[in-house]
């Protein structure tokens, strides 16, 4: 029997596989469509990435922790579906969340969020309003779970000061010889460094909860319906204890870009007002009433934040000689580095407005 099939039927013998093909624009993990013979029914396939979370596990109990705190919530709501507005997994035939096979791979099954549309690229404002407000609420009914019960999945993920030495240690080291090439990019950080470690020194002065966080709030992560509504959060492996500033700015960082993460011509990239407006909205409408002042307060300048550390980590590895981002062709670290910070620098442009949207959304919903 084919390897594929063998592996669902792990799961689920009693579907009758027809296809199974692989599936959407995932960069981590494998992911295929199952489709059963005489059935509309189909089930999404994944073969999670192991080299880039070893405790498949502990992940898995996060996912599932999380997934069935969401279905209580959404039960008790009117006008929502457990199944469809949160990921339902199956489990193997043995009780277990996910099947290891022979050479290791570990193995999941989910039933399919239909009729769902996937977006690579935020094109409207209704979609940045949409993408907004789920991420808000899943924040906002996940905001009485213990986020300290879940497994920290990647350490010091979004931690500037770790980040920020690591980029000293490289620059000093200087391994590759590229110093010279990333003398601008060099001092963009250095004349940032302190204001962007804004959020870790909340974290220390004990100013910021420890909530779930998704860690991965694009807007293929959110799957829209046939009139562009929200149905539900997808991709989870990287839920774990943060603060929602790393969601929000993230999410702005990939939602209001007018042009590529890694665009070559950076008079593309500006960080768009309204979509901005528009994201900032749907996320408030759901989340203005639980979270604290202080995480208010600090929602535009966490755009910055995510924005530059992921500069900041595109120009380490640039530095470092490309050992952990793929590149396609020989400076395309630099190129990503140099996108990013000019989106930084867009949003400091624009920030007074930020600030403003921000205060007006509170008010509406408060
Ligand atoms: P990323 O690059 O965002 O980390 P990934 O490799 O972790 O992606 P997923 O995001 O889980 O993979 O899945 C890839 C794509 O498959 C999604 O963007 C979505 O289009 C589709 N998909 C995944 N799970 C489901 C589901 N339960 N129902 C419908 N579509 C799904
Ligand atoms: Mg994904
Ligand atoms: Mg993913």
């Amino acid at each position: 029997m084919n390897k594929l099939n063998e592996i669902f039927y792990q799961f689920l013998p009693e579907f009758k596989v027809n296809k199974i093909a692989k599936y959407g624009s995932g960069h981590i993990n494998d992911t295929y469509m199952v489709t059963i013979d005489d059935s509309e029914t189909t089930f999404i396939m994944q073969r999670v990435n192991h080299q880039i979370f070893p405790n498949v596990p502990e992940l898995m109990n996060n996912i599932f922790g999380v997934t069935n705190h969401l279905k209580t919530k959404f039960e008790e709501m009117e006008g929502k579906d457990p199944n469809v507005n949160s990921l339902t997994f199956i489990n193997t035939l043995d009780g277990e969340k996910y099947h290891q096979d022979e050479e290791g791979n570990y193995w999941r099954v989910m039933e399919t969020i239909t009729p769902a549309r996937s977006y690579d690229k935020v094109e409207t404002e209704q979609q940045a309003f949409q993408a907004g407000v789920g991420i808000g609420e899943f924040q906002a009914l996940l905001s009485d779970f213990d986020g300290s019960s879940l497994y920290e999945i990647i350490p010091n993920f979004h931690n500037m000061e770790t980040r920020l030495a690591t980029f000293r240690e490289i620059v000093k080291k200087d391994v590759v010889g590229r110093v010279r090439l990333a003398q601008e990019q060099i001092q963009f950080v250095e004349n940032r460094a302190e204001e962007m470690q804004t959020l870790v020194r909340l974290g220390k002065e004990g100013k910021l909860p420890i909530r779930v966080t998704h860690n991965d709030t694009k807007i293929n992560n959110v799957l829209l319906d046939e009139n562009d509504e929200v149905l539900c959060v997808i991709d989870l492996d990287t839920v774990m204890p943060g603060f929602v500033l790393y969601d929000f700015g993230d999410a702005i960082r990939t939602s209001t870009n007018t042009g590529d993460e890694d665009d070559a011509n950076l008079d593309n990239v500006e960080m768009d007002i309204k979509l901005f407006t528009a994201y900032t909205k749907g996320f408030l409408s759901k989340t203005a009433s639980s979270l604290t002042p202080i995480e208010i307060e600090y929602l535009p300048l966490s755009a910055r934040i995510m924005t530059f550390i992921i500069g900041l980590r595109f120009i380490t590895d640039y530095l470092d000689g490309d050992n952990y981002f793929k590149t396609h062709h020989e400076h395309h670290n630099l190129q990503r580095a140099k996108a990013q910070f000019k989106l930084v620098s867009s949003m400091e442009r624009q920030f007074e407005e930020m600030q403003r949207v921000v205060q007006e959304e509170v008010t509406v919903n408060c």
